[in-house]
This record gives structure tokens, C-alpha cells and sequence, in this order.
């Protein structure tokens, strides 16, 4: 039996059910997969359930609900960053050299 074949009386529908089960099945298994080597500080860049487009950004918060009037500093190129997500950044980049080493 050939196995491309082998999905008989599903159709359209059940290739993308299949389709659709293999692709979450490999979310999952990166997810676990950089839970278990970065652990706590894992970053986890999947959108959310239901997240289909970029949202405008807060004028008072960062994507993180740090608040921007006190964490907000300016580089010398002039562009805002949030010192606490850069200081997690940092520590994700430390935690990530650690478990290569
Ligand atoms: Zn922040």
C-alpha cells in the first residue's frame, strides 16, 4: 500500500487535519525543547492564540507592560529601548552562551 495514498475517505479536509496536527506537534516539541535548554528565560516568539497581526504600539507601556516613562532610555542613534527588556535580553544571551558551553 502506498502510504501517500493512505488517508482514504478524509478528503481536502482531513489532509489539512493531518497537516494541521504535524505543525503542532512540532510547535510543541520546540517549545518544550527551549523550555528544557533555556529554561525560565526561554523566548518564546510564537504568536499567541488567535494573534494574526501586529498591533500598534502603546504609547505608555513596552510589549512587555514595562511602563516607558521609567524605563525608556535613549541611544546614540536616538531610537527608545526599555532598559528591563534589555536587561532580560542580556540575560537570555548570558543563559544562552552558558548552555552552549
Ligand atoms: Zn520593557
Amino acid at each position: 500500500m502506498r502510504r501517500s495514498r493512505d488517508r482514504g475517505g478524509y478528503g481536502a479536509a482531513g489532509w489539512r487535519a493531518v497537516r494541521e496536527l504535524r505543525q503542532s506537534t512540532v510547535i510543541e516539541h520546540r517549545f518544550t525543547e527551549a523550555r528544557r535548554r533555556y529554561g525560565e528565560l526561554a523566548y518564546l516568539n510564537f504568536p499567541r492564540r488567535g494573534e494574526r497581526q501586529v498591533m500598534p504600539a502603546d504609547e505608555l507601556f513596552c510589549r512587555h507592560g514595562h511602563e516607558r516613562r521609567l524605563h525608556t532610555h535613549y541611544g546614540p542613534d536616538g531610537r527608545p529601548q526599555c532598559r528591563l527588556c534589555n536587561a532580560l535580553a542580556r540575560a537570555r544571551s548570558a543563559a544562552r552562551r552558558k548552555a552552549r558551553t
